[in-house]
């Protein structure tokens, strides 16, 4: 749904921005690369072009309405990717959707706010040599973009780790928060994972906790786009945001390659356009786009590159490998007792007019639900011996428990069947998989989706964990705190009903076989990509610790796909931190390398005492 909210400040016509000369040309108007423009332009003599391949979300309600993220998908503002064939998922091709627009995937995305886990980035200096991207450097970068927004019937946290009112745009606070979420941490706390008041205060990320989420005052979508390029900000003389500006490649030039703009398609076989750079290109488009970008560029695998007549630029093995993911089992679903127990009237567009009625009135309401309302943060290692331990330094979760209020099943295009009265659940995800993928191309052409392996599961252990992280799941629902909401007497012993295995007459019971099943059948995407361009010393790091690409001059990039490992946590925060302290380092406000110092004991994940209640 659209709605007009004026004209947009945003190029369409090339006539108006092409063939100029811009300080610094950003690739990707998303969620880094909102920062990065936001950020550069605040200087007057700088210039800044962003060349954005999707469109101006303002006049879109669905990036707004916190509960309508879902029905962005597949629609003109999302890329609608999918795997190939994932070997160790039953061969299915899962979807992949990433935000195709102003703001990128933070203005589709399900809004949980979360810090990365202190030892998470303390592992980025101490096992990848890092510098300058620890805990201890970030922690600024987090507090600064961050206004954050208390909500009085909430318990008290201890508001030093939130910035109140810093200079920070991207606004945090709590969206709807349904009674069953209540019943989940209590139910967490009986099983084992105590209840945490807020993962977020960058000393304890294990236990269970209701989300922070990045909403307004008005309850909409606080994305990089809203926070960071408002009016104030994309009326700057000095600062050019196009947009359908799809980049075919970075231009090169040079034996010892130098970047110096970028060339740019409004359509498939429309004219090619070009921008130039007087200082910089950034590459902001994303753990998927910008390692596409770079082959098509020819930064690459010289193989592939010849395969796809691309002519080479420089031979870059490693670029579009190191590809993470979180996948999640699918939601463990629960039949509640009366439809009065779910949100599930919020997936009918007639049952929610009241709703959205409500919200267009006041901005509150279920409307806000962000779907994703508590979750819980462990270690499956503290419960199951068979389970590998490959939490950062020894400290940091490998587990998360989502709960839902409501049925969110293939990427919410399956509701509660007819006859039931609701549904909740409890999703399961890996949060710090082994198994490693890669970003390809199926041709030289930019309109040609990457083709994007994950090889899910492809190592025992992330299976191993999930399986276990599925048993702790069924023990958490079947806690008594639940019993208020979730039909005890509904036994379907069918593993291919709606409600198996929550459903099952003895969970305990179940076998791995059948949770494999289950699983192969069930499981899809976190929508969190990292880590296909990693920054490192080694050798097969394709970026330098100041994010430029090695062996490149003048060609940087600042998105997910810089990320040497996967971080077990909801990746916006960290992304928008990172994307924040590489705008200081371009402006020379910060150096890489000596500003670092290691802080392994902050991040010792101590579970939080039993006595701290939400
Ligand atoms: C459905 C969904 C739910 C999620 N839920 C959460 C959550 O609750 N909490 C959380 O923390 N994270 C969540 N995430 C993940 C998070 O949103 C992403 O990890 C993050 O936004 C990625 O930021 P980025 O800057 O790397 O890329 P993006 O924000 O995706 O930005 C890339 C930008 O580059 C543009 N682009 C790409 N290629 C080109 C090209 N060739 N030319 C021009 N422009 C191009 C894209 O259109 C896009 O605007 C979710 C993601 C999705 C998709």
């Amino acid at each position: 749904m659209v709605f007009g909210f004026g004209s947009s400040p945003f190029l369409s016509d090339p006539r108006k921005y092409a063939d100029k000369h811009y300080d610094y040309v950003i690739i990707g108007g998303g969620t880094a690369g909102s920062v990065l423009a936001s950020r550069l332009s605040e200087d007057a003599n700088v210039s800044v072009c962003v060349l954005e391949a999707g469109g101006d979300p303002s006049g879109i309600i669905e990036t707004k309405v916190p509960a309508a993220f879902g029905k962005l998908f597949k629609g003109a503002n999302d890329w609608d990717y999918e795997t190939e064939e994932e070997p160790e998922v039953g061969g299915r091709r899962m979807q992949l959707p990433r935000g195709k627009m102003l703001g990128g995937s933070s203005s589709m995305n399900a809004m949980m706010y979360q810090r990365c886990p202190p030892s998470d980035l303390n592992e980025w200096e101490e096992r990848y040599g890092c510098t300058g991207w620890g805990d201890a450097s970030l922690r600024p970068y987090f507090k600064r973009s961050q206004l954050f927004t208390m909500r009085p019937e909430r318990p008290t946290i201890d508001l030093s780790h939130h910035s109140l009112d810093g200079d920070g745009t991207w606004q945090v606070g709590y969206s709807w928060l349904s009674k069953p979420g209540e019943a989940f941490i209590d139910a967490c706390d009986a099983s084992g994972v105590p209840a945490n008041p807020d993962v977020n205060d960058g000393k304890h990320p294990i236990g269970a906790t209701r989300f922070q989420t990045f909403i307004d005052q008005k309850g909409q979508r606080s994305s990089a786009f809203t926070a960071y390029l408002p009016a104030s900000v994309t009326s700057r003389s000095n600062l050019t945001i196009a947009i359908n500006a799809h980049v075919t490649r970075i231009l090169l030039e040079g034996a010892e390659p130098v970047a110096t703009g970028a060339e740019f398609q409004l359509k498939r076989d429309g004219p090619r356009h070009r921008v130039y750079a007087n200082k910089e290109v950034i590459l902001c488009g994303g753990a998927y786009n910008s390692p596409q970008t770079m082959l098509l560029s020819g930064l690459g695998p010289a193989e592939e590159l010849k395969k796809h007549n691309i002519p080479l630029v420089k031979d870059m093995p490693d670029v579009g490998k190191n590809l993470y993911d979180h996948v999640c089992t699918s939601g463990l679903y629960g039949r509640t007792s009366s439809s009065a127990h779910s949100l599930d009237y919020l997936t009918s567009d007639l049952k929610s007019l009241p709703a959205l009625i409500r919200w267009l009135a006041t901005g509150g309401g279920p409307m806000t639900t962000n779907v994703g309302e508590a979750a819980a943060f462990a270690r499956m290692a503290d419960f199951d011996s068979k389970v590998e331990d490959h939490g950062s330094l020894g400290f940091g979760p490998d587990i998360e428990f989502i709960h839902t209020p409501l049925c969110f099943r293939d990427h919410g295009a399956t509701t509660t069947p007819a006859g039931h009265p609701g549904t909740i659940s409890i999703a399961v995800i890996g949060l710090r998989p082994l198994s490693k993928g890669s970003v390809t191309l199926r041709s030289n052409s930019v309109f040609d989706k990457a083709v994007i392996r994950h090889n899910y599961w492809t190592e025992p252990n992330d299976r191993r964990v999930l399986i276990a992280g599925v048993r702790k799941g069924l023990e958490i629902f079947h806690n008594a705190a639940f019993d208020p909401y979730v039909d005890r007497s509904y036994v379907n012993d069918d593993e291919d009903s709606f409600y198996w295995p929550v459903s099952s007459s003895n969970y305990k019971a179940i076998t791995d076989e059948q949770i494999i099943r289950w699983m192969h059948k069930n499981s899809f995407t976190l929508y969190h990509p990292v880590g296909s361009l990693r920054m490192g010393v080694d050798d097969k790091a394709v970026l330098d610790l100041q994010l430029r690409v090695r062996g490149v001059k003048n060609l940087r990039v600042c998105d997910a796909s810089i990320m040497p490992q996967q971080i077990a946590c909801h990746p916006t925060a960290t992304i928008i931190a990172i994307a924040e302290k590489t705008a200081d380092i371009i402006r020379g406000k910060v150096a890489v390398n000596d500003d670092a110092t290691r802080h392994t004991s902050i991040g010792n994940g101590a579970p939080v005492a039993q006595s701290s209640r939400l």
